[in-house]
């Protein structure tokens, strides 16, 4: 961290500012310039909090050198992490698709999808038992019989299953679940990253849909600084001003995340694209770009969902993707596993 001072700041008033920074455990290199006098913080400089500096009348400027997030960075982690939920490795040559309804629906739904997309080759069943909408009058989830479903298709599947947490009161819940969901509307609920933290399951951390790339890398080292190393990053889609698609894909997170991050990075195509005929490419689009893995949601008979059934592929439909998939990833060296 570098702390530029503003000209002619009291010598006095710059030693005690010094003073305080050393305070906090890190060292200063001092270089003084013909117009600029600069602090160079060095060591672990995480806790020193920036707008408490720029609160000091003799400070100019304050920048940060190296990113605020430690345990999620790949340059104190160089090797890929994988993550494993239910004997199923994603990461680090692992590629996942985890595939299934947006919301479980009843138990013929949910038990017809998952066999369809076990048959096609998925690795997961995703399946939304709680479902944070938009509107408090749309479908809000079968809840707890939602989950009991998702456990019952695990059992004749064989399939992990992954689910949304809305709350950390549900932990307790979620208990036998295989990999927890965070949904986008949740990426800052900081309670909950905490409790996830504390808890030994796999997350699956959906990217705000405002959200920065290192907001969703600091919302990822909360989990890790709790102590639970199995994070799965997801990347679906932003909000920009182009009204043709429901978010844009920013497929360039893909390169950037894995640049900076040794945490899986898997791509969800369905939410990006809001309409099912856009899911194909940019599911290749996601390979290409050197995703850990996939998550679309199929529908048994989408015209009839009861969430998201405009972007929901029909069983026949994630077939046919699925062949493609499968040449691509092996293309890139990969295998589902
Ligand atoms: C979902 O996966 O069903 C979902 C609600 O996604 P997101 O949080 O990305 O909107
Ligand atoms: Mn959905």
């Amino acid at each position: 961290m570098i702390v530029i001072l503003k000209p002619h700041a009291e010598e006095k008033r710059v030693q005690a500012l010094m003073e305080q920074i050393r305070g906090q455990g890190v060292e200063i290199h001092f270089s003084q310039g013909t117009t600029e006098t600069i602090l160079g913080l060095v060591g672990d400089t995480r806790h020193v909090d920036e707008d408490w500096l720029r609160a000091s009348d003799i400070v100019a400027d304050v920048r940060r050198v190296s990113e605020p997030y430690k345990l999620a960075n790949r340059r104190f982690t160089p090797q890929d992490t994988h993550v494993t939920a239910g004997g199923k490795a994603i990461g680090e040559g692992a590629f996942a698709v985890i595939a299934g309804p947006c919301s479980v629906e009843s138990e013929q739904q949910l038990l017809e999808v998952a066999r369809a997309v076990r048959n096609s080759g998925a690795t997961c069943l995703r399946g939304g038992a709680f479902k944070p909408r938009t509107s408090p009058y749309s479908f809000q989830g079968l809840e707890e019989e939602g989950l009991r479903l998702l456990l019952e298709a695990r059992r004749v599947t064989g399939l992990p299953i992954v689910t949304e947490i809305m709350s950390e009161t549900q932990l307790d819940a979620f208990a036998d679940v295989d990999i927890i969901q965070v949904g986008a509307r949740n990426m800052q609920n900081f309670r909950l990253l905490k409790a996830l933290g504390q808890c030994r399951k796999p997350v699956l951390l959906k990217r705000g849909l405002s959200a920065t790339i290192e907001e969703l890398l600091m919302s990822a080292e909360y989990i890790l600084a709790g102590g639970n190393d199995q994070v799965i990053l997801c990347e679906r889609g932003i909000r920009t001003f182009e009204p043709m698609i429901r978010n844009n894909l920013d497929i360039s997170a893909v390169p950037v995340i894995k640049a900076k991050s040794h945490l899986p990075v898997i791509i969800d195509p369905s939410h990006a694209a809001g309409i099912a005929w856009m899911v194909g490419p940019l599911s290749r689009a996601a390979i290409a770009a050197g995703a850990d893995g996939l998550m679309i949601e199929v529908h048994n008979n989408p015209r009839c969902a009861l969430c998201d059934g405009a972007q929901s592929l029909d069983p026949a439909q994630f077939d046919a993707l699925m062949g493609d998939v499968r040449r691509r990833v092996a293309f890139e060296g990969k295998a589902l596993l």
